[in-house]
């Protein structure tokens, strides 16, 4: 028996948002600083091991997502794991009243936690530097393979001696695609709650990626952005959302009330 059952919803189909993300500064996600076989940077980003090619972490969109979505509406960050303060439902009740947690799951349960039943409705998969862009750094002698080295100095405030660090950074122009993230929709209410979704790419698109944002780094764009649907009666046969030109996040919340009429139309109730 799985989760929904469990709660009584009961799976309806899934929203398909596609799209590319680009890079409008550097981008620096961090990797593993003993991973890094080449140039020894302090802090390396995060590369794909089969093609040594850096990638975007479908769970790094995925929490700053949610981190500013917390912040936006206000939610009580109640808990706390690895030292960060969170927003995360501890009650059945809260839980079902919360449209975030609902959205982007309750993270690890603690011992004892109760588990709500619910499950997560947004899933964001890695997404890999696009083939251009790929080429385009190829044809570039780039500091190390498709990054660019960004210097910077910690001052020590008793010396005055400057510490250089290096940063390692997808320079800024890079598109990674195909930006995937795949919304389940269990009930009416899911329908709306896709709203947030749109509204946390907004967030992100105000905000940065990764490492050294209020130095510049990691501001990103969404772009291309197209939506399909699967409803559980034919899965196989993909509904396309009718776009044209060059959406962006923006662009798909002005058409909100369109867009939430199609999906309401596109998954009715099971
Ligand atoms: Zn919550």
């Amino acid at each position: 028996m799985d989760q929904s059952s469990q709660s009584g919803l009961r799976f309806r189909g899934r929203v398909f948002l596609q799209g590319e993300v680009r890079a409008v500064t550097g981008l620096h996600i961090g990797g593993a600083a003993g991973a890094l076989a080449i140039g020894g940077v302090d802090q390396p980003v995060v590369r794909n091991p089969l093609n040594d090619q850096p990638y975007l972490p479908g769970s790094s969109l995925r929490g700053k997502m949610r981190s500013l979505s917390e912040k936006f509406l206000g939610l009580p960050f109640n808990r706390q794991i690895s030292g960060v303060r969170i927003h995360s439902c501890r009650t059945t009740d809260s839980y079902r009243a919360c449209d975030l947690c609902q959205v982007f799951g309750v993270p690890g349960s603690e011992r004892g936690q109760v588990d709500f039943g619910g499950p997560t409705r947004l899933l964001v998969r890695d997404i890999p530097l696009a083939p251009e862009t790929v080429q385009q750094l190829d044809a570039l002698e780039t500091d190390l393979p498709y990054t660019e080295i960004k210097w910077e100095a910690t001052i020590d405030r008793i010396t005055s001696a400057a510490v250089p660090r290096q940063q390692e950074r997808v320079p800024a122009g890079a598109v990674f695609a195909p930006l995937d993230l795949i919304y389940s929709v269990y009930e009416t209410a899911d329908v709306e709650r896709f709203r947030l979704v749109l509204q946390a790419l907004a967030l992100v698109e105000d905000d940065y990626l990764g490492g050294q944002g209020s130095r510049g780094s990691g501001r990103v764009r969404f772009e291309k952005l197209t939506l399909a649907v699967r409803n559980r009666a034919r899965y196989q046969q993909e509904a396309r959302w009718d776009t044209s030109g060059d959406m962006r996040p923006a662009d798909l919340l002005a058409r909100w009330d369109t867009l939430k009429a199609w999906l309401s139309q596109q998954l009715p109730e099971a």
